[in-house]
């Protein structure tokens, strides 16, 4: 049994291979599965994501598209004389953690037997669709805010995708592709719930490597919350299955420039409040509509853990930090990172925190140059 589509909002349920991205209603839909998975046969495979084949709903082995990816490093880290554990997920195939949701939902696509997708991204998740578009050999348009990074344009480009730049913010792009999403499917990594089926590998993964234990607490970036999400839905099966006994806390970050989901857990507000977003460095989280935003709201109070939010000054210093340490991560990497810090300053007791890299620097070398050639920053 590989699940159904529920929807949280009028409770229809659809059938797995429904060709459907979100519900009638308008709502955005879950899976609702419960794998049950043996740890001996995990450790038996490739060191890869679909290591944990029993807990991805993908059916036909044939329609799996992937490049080996996903069994990423967890590295111990020294953050101001505290030991963490980072996950380096900047090492995938296209460098972000994004790979993750795009290995699983292209595999989808092709077990569905779909000819074209659309997806919207600031960069990362355009980029993990295309490559695996190009895998599978299916052709995808990645839409685009016209300031991408050009490191991202080339790479979405050289897949072989069709690109779309779109003037003005980040939301302009959201609803460019929402007309082109009526005619394809729609690769979202917001809207479509397969994605999250691929992000939940980050909860297995951290799980194995800490020697089948849970961290005490997890902190991770959020702006549309794909992995918090993926984390959360991941730890949950393990639980279900009695694979483990608790749930860590989840740390969410979010970008002081743009942190409608802190507004929202502080307030305790019954829906995501309209914010003023301004420039950030770590444009990359800088979400000022969330899909999903109430849900990962209820996904952190679940756990007992927190939304935080940190300066662009913050991110600037511990995405230094982590360079100075020789780990090159996007600047809005450095947001889990500084909040990570934080969240460190709180501590009563000695926890094991698991924190993440979720993007190279290498595909935002304009970007980068930028900070280290002015004065102010460096
Ligand atoms: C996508 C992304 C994030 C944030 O992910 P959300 O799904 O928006 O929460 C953080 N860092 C990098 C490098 C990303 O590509
Ligand atoms: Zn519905």
């Amino acid at each position: 049994m590989m699940g159904e589509l529920t929807c949280p909002t009028c409770r229809a349920v659809h059938a797995l291979d429904d060709i459907r991205w979100r519900c009638d209603c308008g709502s955005f839909l879950d899976i609702s599965f419960q794998p049950s998975l043996e740890r001996k046969k995990i450790a038996s495979r490739k060191p890869t994501m679909w290591r944990y084949r029993e807990a991805i709903p993908v059916r036909g082995e044939r329609n799996i598209v992937t490049f080996d990816e996903g069994f990423t490093p967890l590295l111990r880290v020294m953050l101001d004389g505290y030991q963490v554990f980072i996950t380096a997920d900047h090492l995938f195939p296209c460098f972000s953690y994004k790979d993750r949701g795009a290995s699983v939902l292209v595999s989808k696509v092709r077990e569905l037997g779909i000819r074209a997708v659309v997806e919207d991204s600031s960069g990362n998740a355009g980029g993990a669709i295309a490559a695996y578009c190009a895998g599978a050999d299916i052709p995808c348009m990645i839409f685009v805010p016209a300031d991408t990074s050009p490191g991202k344009l080339a790479q979405i480009r050289a897949y072989g995708a069709q690109l779309k730049r779109v003037p003005g913010t980040r939301e302009d792009t959201a609803r460019a592709v929402m007309l082109s999403a009526r005619a394809s499917y729609y690769a979202s990594h917001a809207w479509n719930p397969f994605f999250f089926q691929g992000t939940k590998t980050f909860a297995y993964k951290v799980w194995e490597q800490l020697g089948w234990k849970t961290p005490d607490s997890i902190v991770l970036p959020a702006g549309n919350g794909t992995l918090v999400l993926g984390a959360f839905l991941g730890f949950t099966e393990l639980r279900r299955a009695g694979m483990i006994d608790e749930i860590p806390r989840i740390i969410a970050v979010q970008s002081e420039q743009c942190a409608p989901l802190y507004e929202a857990f502080t307030t305790g507000a019954a829906s995501i409040p309209h914010v003023e977003k301004s420039d950030t460095l770590a444009e990359g989280i800088a979400i000022a509509d969330p899909v999903r935003g109430m849900q990962v709201i209820q996904a952190v109070r679940s756990t007992h853990g927190d939304i935080l939010k940190v300066s662009d000054a913050e991110i600037m210093a511990y995405t230094r930090k982590m360079w100075h340490l020789g780990h090159y991560i996007e600047i809005p990497s450095g947001a889990a990172i500084a909040g990570t810090a934080n969240y460190l300053k709180s501590l009563k007791d000695d926890e094991v925190i698991v924190t993440v890299f979720t993007g190279s620097g290498l595909k935002s070398t304009e970007k980068i140059l930028r900070v280290l050639d002015s004065p102010a920053q460096c």
